[in-house]
């Protein structure tokens, strides 16, 4: 499998690193001029450079790095999944268990209901047709109530 990988993000990259390099200066700027009245713009200097450089590094790392954080997120989801399989079966497992049995329940009430008597009809308990209440003997299939 070869990816042309885009040049895009190696640019991104550069400047991630180029950014962290202001970054560092602006920082030892703020540390050297700290303090040191007579050289108040390295101070400032240091803080715009720093503040710059680190938001900018951050940036451009985020986006640069992109298909490395995509891979690597994959990768991460994919190892949990592993990792986490057989409990995921466990619970999908149960969960069909559960279902499994409210619908027969579901489909029991429903028996029940369509079975219930209005006092001058029965459905026969053998093929489940409608027939007289007082029959002994299924119209339809013969058998005995
Ligand atoms: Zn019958």
């Amino acid at each position: 499998m070869s990816k042309k990988k885009p040049v895009l993000f190696l640019i991104l990259k550069i400047l991630a690193v180029v950014f962290l390099c202001v970054a560092i200066v602006g920082i030892v700027f703020v540390i050297t001029g700290f303090g040191d009245f007579e050289n108040e713009w390295k101070f400032i200097l240091g803080g715009i450079l720093s503040g710059v450089g680190v938001f900018l590094t951050f940036t451009f790392a985020v986006i640069g790095f992109y298909p490395e954080i995509a891979k690597l997120s994959v990768r991460m989801t994919k190892h949990i999944q592993d990792e986490t399989k057989a409990e995921m079966t466990d619970i999908a497992t149960t969960q069909a268990e559960i279902q499994s049995d409210a619908i027969k329940t579901m489909a029991s009430a429903a028996r029940e209901g369509f079975n219930e008597s209005d006092g001058e009809t029965k459905f026969c308990k053998h093929c489940g047709e409608k027939i007289d209440e007082d029959s002994r003997f299924c119209k339809v299939c013969g058998k005995e109530q």
